[in-house]
């Protein structure tokens, strides 16, 4: 039986958890159990998890959640939400994952860091996707750890938003997916077009949409 300190049980706040392939970002394709965590510190006008914005109590014990895993035939677990970093269960869940052999990602903002996933983090595929609505920071310890950055195309993305200094390294070593907005046709253009125009200035981005809508699979 997992415990915190006190010897109490580990609860989390969980939306959802159920199997699929990642339909997002440099893993797609990958067969994953997605893990949704409850409650965001940002609001983003186009969020496809509007359930999953609002805070709410702890509501399922960590061994459950580990058995309900280990049902699945996947061995890659995406954590998502919701914002996972503002669950401090996300290092116990993190370290319970990687110590039974699964291969993890986390999906995040990128706006919060959490003390005590440094020594984790490095195992870990960590998919930061910086958003408009914090005005796409990204705190230092994501950026230091994070393998991959997405950024959604939608009608208020610009190429200054993807140049700043702090993402130029990712631009270089081809870690950088663009990714429109519910697919739509004219935010898929508006991806090419910002993809040709790094291309040129010596950057190398993909432009990846969100396959497991295609499919029609959660
Ligand atoms: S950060 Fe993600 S979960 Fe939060 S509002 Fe934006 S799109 Fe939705």
């Amino acid at each position: 039986m997992l415990r915190g300190k006190a010897g109490t049980k580990i609860y989390l706040s969980l939306r959802d958890i159920y199997e699929s392939i990642q339909g997002e970002g440099l893993l797609v394709g990958t067969l994953s159990v997605f893990l949704r965590f409850q409650g965001c510190n940002l609001r983003c006008s186009w969020c496809d998890q509007p359930e999953a914005l609002e805070f709410a109590d702890p509501n399922m014990e960590l061994t459950k959640v580990l058995r309900i895993i280990r049902n699945f035939k996947a061995k890659h677990v995406v954590i998502t939400g919701g914002e996972p970093f503002c669950h401090k269960e996300l290092i116990t869940l993190s370290k319970s994952l990687l110590e039974t052999g699964y291969s993890l990602q986390i999906e995040t903002n990128g706006t919060i860091w959490l003390e005590g996933m440094e020594d984790l983090a490095s195992r870990i595929h960590i998919t930061c996707s910086p958003k408009a609505t914090a005005s796409f920071f990204v705190n230092p310890s994501v950026l230091k750890y994070a393998s991959e950055l997405k950024f959604v195309v939608d009608g208020t993305l610009e190429e200054e938003n993807l140049l700043r200094s702090e993402f130029i390294h990712f631009l270089l070593t081809g870690r950088v997916v663009l990714q429109p907005e519910g697919n739509k046709p004219n935010f898929l253009k508006k991806a090419f077009e910002l993809q040709k125009k790094l291309s040129e200035a010596g950057y190398r981005v993909r432009v990846i949409p969100q396959i497991h809508k295609f499919l029609g699979i959660p």
